[in-house]
């Protein structure tokens, strides 16, 4: 499915993304990528090095159509290696560099990659097993844009022509951070990156005037497109920090317009102290997603700066859905309005039958963002969508009389107790708003008698007292009985994905014997 936007490029000549990149990037002298205290690079040069990153993996026999593996430390190289593969209409397999050799091997059997890019301290072990499971060639990137890609890339020339490709073809398989069963391999089409990445430059304003403070990892969906695709696309410029650092971010502030981040860039940003209105006020726009911002981080955010942060929805299989609006009431707790080219609707998760506004059910998607399905994994796709072409998201979810869509959870985090449904944001929610409750996460634990038992895992303020039997009286009037926790566990910190989700099959794992 075509965005209008890709129709009107495609009546241009311009076909795939890598022809779009070509005409924002190509003969641009703006500056593009800033490595603070290190490196830069226009997007000119940016573009000729991609060339340069395209003829290299063309000479070690990457053809169009095969995989290009690649766990890398975040560079500005790992993403032009991406635009690289793009152009050879080879697709991109970003993996995460804390995946472990016995991951690894789960990924290339699954994708068997021509090429396997990895890091130089780790190319022994990477090439024996590439090797073991048929990817003939191991090159290396290293941080600072060194290794044997990099040196291949040298001696090969800037200009590469690229073959025939359409919007629907392949550009990368993402593999799905799996918190229950196998991970799978989500597949993004060229049209899928590029109509949203011109969907969130337009939605959010981006311009070739902006700044964009970069720090979120390149191997999820979040650093590698919705941020560097939209902010290329828009002709922009990032600040390129290799992980998170308060000091760093806040220090880079009064030169930057913007920041895209993970809910817990913000909560460690009010606990810095030189978070103020003054070193915020160049700044235009502040985004949060890839897990729920609390309303209380959003509020204290906006009373310290002044800003109200941009919440949106998005995931590795769709890319961006949903985004509080630019103008317009960010509202705190809510992912914001369906973006202009999806639709969104509320459907009940065993019928697909779309429900009324202001009932919880399944989050059902359609549009030019949406995956082409899974890799090499035709049940799970025929799983995932609907007969007219709805993408499941196992997200539930509501939408509001003014239209803004709420996240309940995943649908697996849904606890049946006693036959009855409890949505766990709503009770942690509760919790929550508690005097000396950092934050919660509700799950359901197995137990003999309710099948499921609601359980409460609280982090404390420090100084806080509040305890079991002070939680559940402050909860009785409020929720009905079946919804009140059985028992309520104390912990320094709830177990995060490096993206900063809440890992609740993690908790259930540990606590799968509580009540037995
Ligand atoms: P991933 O595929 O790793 O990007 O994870 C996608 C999942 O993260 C979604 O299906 C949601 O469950 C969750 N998610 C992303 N953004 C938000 C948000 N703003 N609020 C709540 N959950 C979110």
């Amino acid at each position: 499915m075509l965005s209008p936007a890709l129709n009107r490029l495609t009546d241009r000549g311009i076909g795939n993304l890598a022809a779009l990149l070509e005409e924002r990037m190509r003969g641009v002298d703006d500056l593009y990528i800033e490595e603070p205290g290190g490196r830069s690079f226009t997007y000119d040069e940016a573009w000729r090095l991609a060339g340069r990153l395209a003829n290299a993996l063309k000479a070690s026999g990457v053809r169009t159509g095969d995989r290009v593996a690649v766990q890398v430390e975040k560079s500005p190289e790992a993403v032009l290696l991406f635009f690289a593969t793009a152009r050879l209409g080879a697709v991109y397999l970003p993996l995460n560099t804390a995946y472990t050799f016995t991951e690894l091997e789960y990924f290339l059997a699954d994708a068997e990659p021509a090429v396997v890019v990895t890091r130089p301290e780790t190319e022994a072990q990477a090439a024996a097993l590439a090797q073991r499971l048929g990817a003939t060639v191991t090159l290396t990137l290293g941080q600072s844009g060194d290794g044997t890609l990099m040196e291949r890339a040298s001696i090969d020339s800037d200009e590469f022509q690229s073959p025939a490709l359409v919007w629907d073809d392949l550009a990368a398989i993402l593999y799905t951070s799996g918190t229950t069963g196998r991970s799978k391999g989500a597949m993004l089409t060229h049209g899928n990156l590029a109509s949203n990445a011109l969907t969130l430059a337009d939605t959010w304003r981006y311009t070739r005037d902006d700044v964009l403070i970069h720090a979120l990892p390149v191997y999820h969906t979040h650093g590698l497109f919705t941020a560097t695709n939209t902010l290329t696309l828009a002709g922009g410029r990032m600040l390129w920090l290799s992980k998170f650092d308060a000091d760093d971010i806040l220090r880079l502030m009064p030169r930057a317009t913007s920041l895209m981040g993970v809910p817990t860039f913000y909560t460690r940003l009010l606990d810095h102290p030189g978070l103020t209105r003054a070193v915020t006020a160049h700044m235009r726009l502040f985004i949060s997603g890839s897990a729920p911002l609390l309303a209380e981080t959003h509020r204290a955010f906006e009373e310290r700066t002044g800003h109200a942060i941009l919440e949106r929805y998005g995931m590795t299989e769709t890319s961006m859905n949903t985004s509080n609006p630019y103008n317009g009431r960010r509202i705190a707790g809510t992912v914001g309005l369906p973006l202009e080219d999806v639709d969104l609707r509320i459907a009940d998760p065993a019928t697909g039958a779309a429900l009324p506004q202001g009932e919880i059910g399944v989050i059902e998607l359609r549009g030019p963002n949406v995956c082409a399905g899974y890799w090499r994994n035709p049940e799970k796709t025929a799983e995932s969508f609907r007969s007219d072409g709805f993408f499941i998201t196992g997200d539930l979810g509501m939408i509001d009389h003014n239209g803004y869509v709420s996240i309940a959870g995943r649908g697996k985090d849904l606890i049946i107790t006693g036959g009855l449904n409890v949505y766990p944001k709503e009770v942690e929610a509760e919790i929550d708003a508690l005097p000396g409750v950092v934050e919660t996460a509700v799950i359901g634990l197995p137990h003999r008698d309710f099948g499921e038992a609601v359980t409460a895992v609280v982090v404390r303020a420090a100084d806080a007292t509040i305890d079991e039997p002070a939680i559940l009286a402050a909860l009785t009037p409020r929720l009905a009985k079946f919804k009140l926790p059985k028992r309520v566990i104390f912990l320094d910190d709830l177990p995060r994905n490096a993206m900063g989700k809440v890992q609740k099959a993690k908790l259930r794992e540990s606590y799968a014997k509580l009540y037995s």
